[in-house]
């Protein structure tokens, strides 16, 4: 990784007008991996200008043509997997076995799927006496948060690749290195100068111009419901379209014909990957009350049983950074203060006398009107709820401010089928399925609106022109 210290526009590594700086701290080793420019506003109407500059000659490249460059840098994506797997680990401070399977494979992936999910655009057709076409939507924003930053980088910039805009992004100001080697990977792959400029920064500074700046288009954002509000009440007074990934609390809901270990050794795992540290975590486990404590005890043995630290056996890393640990650690004592039932785990841990971990936590006796089962924690934190019946089970599970994804563990896929068509999210997994980039990915409520991935995330980039024909 070089060109640390600069900011990319207009296809080339340029110094920051800012003179601050970003810190890089491993959250694992509690060490300064890198330190990159913090951008200010100068940065960001560069960047803008840049990449409206070029919009025009590559919007008006074909279909092929960004197929052929989507390819190139899913490749060159490949060629560079170690590369990037490290930089989300030092950044994150997973271990870097965690890091390759978690982080990179699957946004290598959804790269090269782009090419694909083009073809199921409908670029021109007609309707009617008119032909409607769609058309890149123009200069783009990209903010990002740091949980799956490759995810974030790749569910954006291969969108709007494939649409034909022209981007600025900003990644999270925690873990902006995997976008360094990207902003390489895609001038090499043959990205034009312009089309992909690359300003990290706050989102105070960089996020906040971004989002209200005249020349830009669209905003698509993806962190906490709170900064999502913000970064759209700037952006209204110049109507761009804003697409928002916000949080989640999410359920899980195992139906009494289930087999019950395998649902909640999923369940628990599902919550405790990246370290809690994932939107649709399925933060809510709602079990039947005639199973309650056996599932309680499952889920605490599967609980200690995943190991924390950085070698390569390790299923969990620490917090992302000694904040996030504070803010998780005040919803454990929250819990308990409210009457919920540690039953394991809600304590901070070091490794090698380092790092801002939290022991695999699991509460019971939670009712769904707790802040725990309320709020997003963020952190490795599952709480278990139980239910009479099924009709209480979809109550419960839709009786959330959020609406991002959800699951269903059932003897049956028929049965888990017929639940998941009464829950209000945008993604449900059914008896064990996992994420899937080949379909869309959203929010209900006020887990943030618009799609990425598949095709619907290709035409939040998009414009429609009906062009009407006299036919007298
Ligand atoms: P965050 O909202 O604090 O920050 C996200 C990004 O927004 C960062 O780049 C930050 O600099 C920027 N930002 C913050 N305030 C801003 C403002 N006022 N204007 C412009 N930009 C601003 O979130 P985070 O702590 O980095 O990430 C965790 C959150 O992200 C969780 O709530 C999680 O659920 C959510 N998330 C959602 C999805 C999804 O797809 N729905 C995916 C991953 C994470």
């Amino acid at each position: 990784m070089s060109n640390l210290d600069k900011i990319f526009i207009d296809g080339r590594w340029v110094e920051s007008s800012s003179l601050e700086i970003l810190d890089i701290i491993n959250p694992a080793t509690e060490t300064l991996v890198a330190r990159v420019p913090s951008g200010n506003s100068q940065d960001v109407d560069e960047a803008v200008a840049a990449a409206k500059a070029a919009f025009p000659a590559w919007s008006a490249t074909s279909v092929q043509q960004r197929q052929q460059l989507l390819l190139a840098i899913a490749d060159g994506m490949q060629a560079r997997f170690d590369e990037l797997a490290q930089a989300v680990s030092d950044s994150m401070g997973c271990p870097l076995a965690v890091a390759k399977w978690l982080q990179i494979e699957g946004p290598i992936e959804a790269m090269r799927l782009f090419a694909e999910h083009m073809d199921a655009v409908k670029w021109e057709e007609p309707m009617h006496d008119s032909i409607v076409v769609r058309e890149p939507a123009g200069v783009c924003a990209f903010i990002n948060p740091w949980n799956y930053p490759l995810h974030q980088f790749v569910g954006k910039v291969g969108a709007a690749l494939a649409a034909g805009c022209t981007m600025v992004v900003k990644p999270s100001e925690q873990t902006p290195l995997q976008d360094y080697i990207m902003a390489e990977i895609l001038a090499e792959a043959g990205v034009p100068a312009g089309v992909f400029n690359l300003v990290p920064g706050t989102g105070q500074n960089v996020g906040a111009h971004l989002s209200q700046h005249i020349d830009v288009d669209v905003v698509s954002f993806t962190g906490s419901t709170r900064a999502g509000v913000e970064i759209a009440k700037a952006a209204a007074p110049t109507v761009k379209r804003v697409t928002q990934e916000l949080g989640g609390k999410s359920p899980l809901i195992i139906t009494a014909s289930a087999d019950l270990e395998a649902a909640v050794r999923f369940g628990v795992e599902d919550v405790m990957i990246n370290s809690g540290q994932t939107c649709v975590a399925l933060t809510r486990m709602l079990v039947p009350s005639g199973s309650y404590e056996e599932a309680v005890a499952i889920a605490k043995e599967v609980a200690e049983s995943l190991e924390i630290g950085i070698d390569d056996q390790a299923f969990l890393g620490p917090m992302s950074s000694q904040l996030q640990q504070q803010r998780v650690m005040a919803y454990i004592e929250k819990g308990v203060n409210e009457g919920g039932r540690l039953v394991c785990g809600g304590e901070t841990q070091q490794v090698e006398g380092k790092g801002f971990y939290i022991q695999p936590t699991i509460f019971a006796d939670v009712n769904n009107q707790m802040a725990i089962a309320r709020e997003e924690i963020f952190g490795p934190v599952l709480c278990i709820i139980p239910y009479t019946d099924i009709e209480e089970a979809v109550s419960i599970a839709n009786d959330t401010p959020y609406g991002l994804s959800s699951g269903v563990f059932a003897g049956s896929e028929s049965e888990a089928l017929a639940i998941a068509r009464k829950i209000r999210a945008g993604q449900c997994y059914l008896n064990g399925a996992l994420f899937d980039s080949r379909v869309p990915f959203g929010g209900y409520k006020q887990s943030g609106n618009g799609r990425e991935f598949s095709s619907l995330g290709i035409e939040e980039f998009l414009e429609v022109k009906a062009i009407q024909r006299n036919v007298g």
